[in-house]
Formats: C-alpha cells, structure tokens, sequence
C-alpha cells in the first residue's frame, strides 16, 4: 500500500499521523520522497492491518493506493492536475458552481430557442443538448446529429451560451471543434481509443461515469485523457445501476466526495439521469451541493410530455426556474458562488 501524502501540509500533522500508524496498528513509517510526492510505503502484510477509511480521515493524506493499484499509478499518475478547468470565460471548480442546462436531445430549432433564452434568463452559462444519442433502442430517437451541433453552434454564436453535447463516435469529432465541453457518455466511459484521442486536444472533456464503473475505473479513464496531455476533464456522476428500480439509476453521492477527497478534478451532478423523475431532480441537487460538487447538469424541455427523449425527468421552464431560485441558497451556503 502506499500512502500518498498532500502537499504543502504541515509536518505537524504528518508527526500525528505518524504516531497514529504507530499507536493503532504499530507500524513505524517513514516518509519517502518521489516525483517530489512525500509517501509512506507499506509491505503487503503492513497494509492488512490498517483500515484504509481512517487513513482518509488525516488531513494530511491525499490518496491511497491498495497494491494491485500502484502499478497504474506509477510516476506520471503522482502528478495531480488543475483542479479547475476553463470553459470559454467561466472557471468550473473552486469556490464556483455551474448549472448546466438543456433538452436530452436537440429536436429542433424552435425547442433549442425557447430552451436557449430561458435558461439565460435564469442566469444558465451552459447549453447542454444531444445531436448524437446513444438510445438503448435502434428504434428510438437517435438525435440531429450533425443539423443538431449546427443549432447548438448558432445558439452560441447569438447568445454566448457555452454548449456542452455528446460525441459518441470519433469519426465524428470534427464536427466539436466549436463546441466547449465535450460529453463522454456513461456508455462510452471506457471507450478507450476514444479517450486516448481526446487526450490529444485541448477541449474540456465531461466525463460521465459508466453505469457499472467503479470510481477507481473512472478515474482510470480520467487518466486516459489526462495522460495525453488534456488536462481540462470534469467529471460527472449520474448514478449507476443498482438492484433498486424506483429510480432510473442510483444517484451515488458518496462518489462526490470521495472523489473530492482523492483527486482533483472538478466534478458534477446529472440528477436528471440518476433520478428518471423530475420531482426527484432538485432534492438530488441539493444533495450533490451538500456532498461538494461543483455543479449540476440538468434537462430541461419545453414540452417535456412531447419530448423525444428523456421527458420524464425533465423540468419544464417554469419548474426550471423554481429550481434555479430553490438551490441558490443551498450553493451560498456551501460557501460557493453560482457562474
Ligand atoms: C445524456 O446526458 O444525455 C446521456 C445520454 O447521459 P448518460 O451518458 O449519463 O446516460
Ligand atoms: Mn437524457
């Protein structure tokens, strides 16, 4: 086991860890230095003695790497990266938070307007909207695709909305060179030839969690871009599949923080798929505020009764405002400021 410590930290507070190490498990550590990373390294029978969640519990532990991990984490992976990313004039991360707006799919340019300049007027800087839809059925809706990134790219250009659409497939990446976050899908979390493409660009890349990953395969896909030479990836939790079926997904919370105790990268919330129910959407923002995410991506329709995809847990306008007024309080509270 290895035990990856944060930088900066007062050596007070390594002494007290230390003494920790000693007095609970008897362990006598001793800090190494790596890629200017101060560590404490553990044999196999050391690391069965402690328990992994007290480690977290020290302010001055950033990461903790079970054995059969440190071979993926070698070198390069002690590199932490920024813990913002720039999206046109906005920082996502820090002490902001941002609300990504929008329809499941672009259907047309009259639904994208009338969603456009609500959400505007709510004080939204981000469009979301789906010209490629990976639909579980061939027979379903399968998006706009390239007439529906034209729609979002004049939308931008007239109101200077940033949008925020999906790529399902490489061969299509040309048509995002005026896009501002590329969305990876959970479907395609582990598209790997995928990320290691987008780990070549310099885009904002929001990465979903697949509806089965863990959080350490997530941040493994995370390392496929980042380790390109991208740095710009924002991570978003939108709940995975668990044997519950009232909701569409289970909303894992814990994801938020946990990733906010071991990495770095910005990360938000996609009540709207976790939930599959629209009432469900806002008590779930709350909760991603509560548990530290720097956002929330929500869909928003017009007519969400008509909608082509995913009307069911979609605010209508007027819900979309009452939402945006309800977490206000919620993101002041946690010390942050909405973008
Ligand atoms: C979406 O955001 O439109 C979407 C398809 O989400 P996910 O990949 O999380 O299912
Ligand atoms: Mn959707």
């Amino acid at each position: 086991m290895l035990i990856v410590l944060k930088q900066g930290v007062d050596g007070s507070y390594i002494e007290q860890f230390l003494n920790m190490m000693r007095l609970n498990y008897g362990l006598k550590c001793e800090v190494i230095e790596r890629s200017n990373k101060k560590l404490i390294a553990l044999s196999e029978k050391e690391s069965e003695k402690v328990d992994m969640n007290l480690l977290y519990s020290f302010d001055c532990v950033n990461y903790v790497m079970k054995s059969d991990e440190i071979d993926e984490f070698d070198g390069e992976k002690f590199r932490r990266c920024n813990t913002t990313v720039n999206v046109g004039d906005y920082i996502i991360g820090k002490d902001r938070f941002c609300v990504v707006g929008g329809p499941c799919s672009v259907e047309s340019e009259e639904q994208l307007w009338l969603i456009a300049d609500r959400i505007k007027s709510a004080g939204v800087k981000f469009l979301r909207g789906g010209a490629f839809k990976p639909r579980t059925s061939p027979y379903s809706f399968q998006g706009l695709g390239k007439k529906g990134i034209e729609l979002l790219l004049n939308v931008k250009r007239k109101t200077g909305l940033c949008v925020v659409t999906e790529l399902v497939d490489l061969k299509y990446l040309d048509l995002f060179s005026d896009v501002d976050i590329i969305q990876v899908g959970a479907r395609n979390m582990q598209n790997f030839e995928m990320l290691r493409q987008l780990g070549k660009c310099d885009k904002p890349i929001l990465l979903k969690r697949g509806i089965s990953s863990t959080i350490h395969e997530w941040l493994m896909s995370a390392e496929y871009i980042l380790s390109g030479g991208n740095k710009n990836v924002i991570l978003c939790e939108r709940g995975i599949r668990t044997y519950e079926t009232f909701t569409r997904n289970t909303l894992d919370i814990s994801a938020v923080s946990i990733i906010k105790k071991i990495s770095d990268l910005p990360i938000i919330v996609d009540p709207s798929h976790a939930a599959g129910i629209k009432w469900l959407v806002e008590p779930l923002a709350k909760a991603a505020v509560a548990a530290g995410a720097d956002g929330v991506m929500v869909e928003v329709h017009n007519c969400p009764a008509k909608a082509l995809s995913d009307g069911k847990q979609s605010l209508n306008l007027d819900e979309f405002d009452d939402f945006m007024n309800n977490i206000k309080p919620f993101v002041h509270a946690s010390n942050k400021n909405m973008l």
